[in-house]
């Protein structure tokens, strides 16, 4: 639903810790395809819907017996829009999965929704199959911001699918925003955050534009048609989420993420902290072991390699020592609680500290809401001083 929010941009890091592990499910259908998406999804595919469950389910039937030895504590419904299948297949879909893995009894399970395509009969269901979040892809608040998206849906319509998921009973709600679109002020994002702090979800995740040349919106910059996101704005864009969001009360957990207490989201941590998973679909990636694979990406090729009794693989990679040591270091100053300060060398930290970018936080190191503005960049200095130092481990 919103850029970066999908594990197949979500880089992972070393092998997890305690058998525990995460699986995601890509469900590639959309309403419509928005300008600016590059995930791998599908409008007008929807009679494949069927034949793409049972893809599911062999693809499940394959991949089980190699994570006999991991405890999903998570699961993530991603896409595309999950929310196009019915509540009752989905509900078949996690019954079938249940069967295949084991599944911590605390799991938390999440599904991602256009706010179009949800009522209070499709929530009611997904949370009586035990479905616990519900994510909303509702990206802006102002319409014409959301025209300059080519999203589908309204304002009021994302205000009335939150409704319906607070009445359906869902305690877990994150919403998606969207800053830096053609034609977006300042103004128009603060009244954004304000408004969807007025709804008071659990969470929420607000991530800048970015422009993908494969996409609709990426020919368009590169044609002179819109102008790409000013990055000095988008910079102003998330300094007032970080001011309203902290002032609210959420915790600034991750670079685009803030949450009330507890409800950091255990899938998306899993990603940072370097927790193997599993994803299952079109296009889905994997990790595990320091290997990381990913499926071919059109959906009816992945199901005729799993008609033909094969998983569905497009291509894997191992990373060196040296690629696995920036990657902990990317993924652990993502979040809030950072990384261990003896990661670093004496003093390689010190003139980041003294910048306001990093603070030490008792034995660790971390990132300010400043330094997370800039974390690639900060991460490329820092790594550039752990030259013979072992990778972090697990
Ligand atoms: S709804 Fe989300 S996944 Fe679908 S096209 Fe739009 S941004 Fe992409």
């Amino acid at each position: 639903m919103t850029p970066r929010a999908r594990d197949e941009h979500v880089q992972p890091g070393s092998a997890g810790i305690d058998g525990s592990a995460g699986l995601y499910v890509h469900i590639p259908f959309c309403l419509t395809r928005c300008g600016y998406c590059d995930f791998n999804t599908y409008a007008g595919l929807e009679h494949l819907a069927g034949a793409y469950l049972e893809g599911l389910t062999l693809e499940s039937d394959l991949a089980a017996p190699e994570w006999r030895d991991h405890t999903f504590v998570s699961v993530f419904f991603g896409g595309g829009t999950p929310t196009m299948l019915p509540s009752e297949r989905l509900g078949d879909l996690l019954g079938s999965l249940r069967r295949r893995f084991s599944f911590d009894p605390a799991a938390e399970i999440t599904v991602e929704a256009n706010p179009d395509t949800v009522d209070g009969r499709a929530l009611a269901g997904l949370l009586a199959s035990g479905v616990g979040r519900l994510s909303l892809g509702v990206q802006s608040f102002d319409p014409a911001v959301l025209v300059s998206l080519e999203r589908v849906h309204s304002p009021q319509s994302a205000r009335t699918a939150f409704a319906a998921a607070r009445s359906a009973g869902f305690q877990n709600v994150n919403l998606d925003l969207i800053y830096g679109a053609n034609g977006e002020t300042l103004e128009s994002w603060r009244r954004t955050v304000e408004e969807a702090v007025a709804l008071e979800p659990d969470h929420l995740s607000c991530y800048a534009l970015t422009v993908e040349p494969s996409t609709r919106l990426g020919r368009k910059v590169a044609a002179g048609m819109v102008p790409p996101p000013d990055p000095d704005l988008q910079a102003d864009m998330y300094h007032v989420a970080c001011d309203l969001l902290g002032a609210a009360g959420y915790e600034h957990y991750e670079i685009s993420n803030w949450a009330t207490p507890g409800r950091r989201c255990l899938h998306n941590m899993g990603y940072w902290q370097g927790r193997p998973y599993l994803g299952l679909g079109a296009g889905a990636h994997s990790h595990r072991d320091g290997r990381r694979w990913w499926n071919v990406r059109p959906p009816r090729q992945y199901l005729d390699l799993l008609d033909g009794g094969e998983l569905p693989i497009g291509g894997e990679e191992r990373l060196s020592d040296a690629e696995r040591a920036t990657e902990r270091l990317l993924l652990g100053l993502r979040v809030a609680d950072g990384i261990p300060a003896q990661w670093l060398p004496d003093g390689r930290a010190t003139p980041f500290v003294e910048d306001g970018l990093a603070e030490r936080r008792g034995d660790r190191l971390a990132l300010t809401d400043r330094g997370m503005l800039v974390a690639n960049e900060l991460v490329l200095a820092f790594a550039a001083g752990i030259g013979g130092v072992e990778p972090p481990g697990p």
